[in-house]
């Protein structure tokens, strides 16, 4: 009998290939249960994790084990994760996800503002958890320049949601919607004709797909620093982009609103411009 020796095809040496490069999270957060859950989690999902309980371990770490994105507490016994996002943007561009409880809007704005990437409210759900994950990497990865060279060089972003396909080529300045629940056999894009300010705050929105943004960077970018704090302008063309692409304004797919603190353009796909 030879049960005690391992099959052919797992004793070959091809099979022992390590696993592709495993994303380092750093979670700054003071509450022990909140870490355990975490670690747990972010571990089942094939990430690596080191912790800290403070701000000061928690900008040390940052430096010392350079994290691929920081899950940051807002609270902290040592300092608020405000000044921790200051201290880390001096240093590095680390992706940062701020955690924060219900009612620390002006908190969380303050931080976005300051750098930090995005934010989960607590208590949050697994699925939201793992999506920002991803989406902070990926927005990482592209400003470090690996993939497509420039931002107009974007792949069309394209999203489905609520029996409506949104496709919007940057590059081509076309914005395209296709209703698949009222035309089941053909569905046929319809062509979006946006103003060229409707068309910068879409462009905008897409580049920063599936991250939030909050009033101020979205009206310094769009409309000029002069104006980061019009909100009124903001709210009107977010209201008009959303009539022309919305199947109901009023429940929002695309352009999502994010309470207090600003708007998140759904997370689309990123299609390549000719079918595979
Ligand atoms: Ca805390």
């Amino acid at each position: 009998m030879t049960n005690s020796s391992p099959s052919p095809a797992r004793a070959h040496p091809l099979q022992a290939t390590p696993p592709a490069h495993m994303p380092l999270v750093l979670i700054i957060e003071d509450e022990e249960p909140i870490r355990r859950f975490l670690r747990a989690t972010l571990e089942a999902n094939h990430y690596r994790v080191k912790e800290a309980g403070t701000a000061r371990e928690g900008t040390l770490l940052t430096m010392t084990a350079y994290p691929d994105v920081i899950l940051l507490d807002l609270a902290l016994p040592d300092g608020d994760g405000l000044n921790v996002t200051r201290a880390i943007r001096k240093e590095a561009r680390t992706p940062i996800v701020v955690l924060s409880a219900r009612g620390q809007e002006s908190d969380k704005v303050a931080a976005l503002d300051a750098g930090a990437d995005d934010y989960l409210t607590k208590p949050f759900g697994v699925g939201e958890l793992l999506a920002r994950l991803r989406v902070a990497l990926r927005h990482a990865t592209s400003a470090t320049g690996r993939g497509a060279s420039g931002g107009s060089e974007l792949p069309p972003y394209e999203c489905t949601a609520g029996g409506r396909t949104l496709r919007v080529d940057l590059a081509a300045r076309l914005v395209f919607v296709t209703d698949q629940a009222t035309e089941p056999e053909s569905p046929v894009p319809r062509e979006v004709r946006l103003t060229p300010m409707e068309f910068k705050l879409l462009a905008f929105l897409v580049k920063h797909a599936g991250k939030v943004l909050t009033h101020q960077m979205i009206l310094k970018e769009v409309w000029g620093p002069q104006h980061a704090s019009d909100l009124q302008y903001l709210r009107v063309y977010a209201g008009e982009l959303r009539k022309k692409l919305e199947v109901d304004p009023a429940q929002p797919r695309f352009i999502v609103t994010e309470p207090g603190v600003g708007y998140r353009l759904a997370e689309g796909r990123s299609t390549p411009t000719y079918p595979a």
